[in-house]
């Protein structure tokens, strides 16, 4: 169900696997996905099973729109589920939820501070600054050191696209420029996470997701290898009382 949890002061973070859920064929097992024709019971399931083994009270999501928008959940109503690709609480017992399948999860923790975040960041939210929006969004709160974590994701040698959209991509974040392992243009997006981290002053990252692969390894949901009912896999970040 984990592949690692961690805990960093009064913040708890955890990034799932496929593992331990209740879910058959493509979104076997723990898929978290609400959107990908998976039976929405069953995947209530998966998600009341990770809020149960976090300890959560509740476990909050967004609707992940390949944005920069950030948001709180002391900010939403009951039961509201934000349009954002950044999710942080200073709540405690309220998780928040990232969903990926390629795309890189990445987990926000304050040091100096109890609040912590998740992130959606693709090839467009590397481009939009999804990831320096949130770290801003942080230190607006008056948090001045920050710990990132950076989770599984399409690796650079899979992750092929065109030569302009590649290009365009590493116009904006040179790091984020790759070559697959057949040769063609890629980008990897986890090393244009990293990169934005450290060019923010974020000296506190780790790359977890370093040596996995979504597309290679099977114990990840993938876009790429399963196409459209892919299941979703994430992170999740709390504050404990
Ligand atoms: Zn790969």
């Amino acid at each position: 169900m984990f592949l690692h949890r961690e805990t960093i002061g009064r913040v708890e973070l955890a990034f799932t696997d496929r593992s331990g859920g209740a879910s058959d064929g493509p979104w076997a097992s723990l898929n978290l996905g609400t959107s990908n024709g998976d039976d929405p019971a069953t995947v209530s399931r998966n998600l009341a099973t990770v809020t149960a083994e976090l300890g959560l009270d509740r476990l909050v999501r967004m609707t992940q729109v390949h944005g920069a928008d950030v948001a709180w959940t002391h900010d939403l109503g009951d039961g509201e589920i934000p349009v954002a690709d950044a999710l942080f609480t200073d709540e405690p017992g309220v998780g928040v939820l990232v969903r990926v399948a390629d795309c890189t999860p990445v987990v926000l923790v304050g040091h100096d501070h109890p609040v912590a975040g998740v992130v959606h960041c693709g090839r467009e939210g590397l481009v939009k600054g999804v990831v320096p929006a949130a770290v801003a969004a942080l230190r607006g709160r008056g948090v001045e050191s920050i710990a990132a974590r950076v989770g599984p994701r399409a690796c650079g040698r899979c992750y092929e696209l065109p030569q302009e959209m590649a290009d365009a991509v590493a116009e904006v974040v040179p790091e984020a420029r790759s070559t697959t392992s057949w040769g063609t243009p890629a980008i990897d997006v986890g090393a244009g996470v990293v990169a934005q981290l450290r060019e923010l002053g974020v000296d506190d990252v780790t790359d977890l997701g370093e040596h996995d692969c979504t597309i290679e390894d099977e114990r990840f949901f993938s876009y790429r290898r399963q196409g459209q009912d892919s299941g979703r896999f994430g992170a999740v970040a709390m504050i404990r009382a």
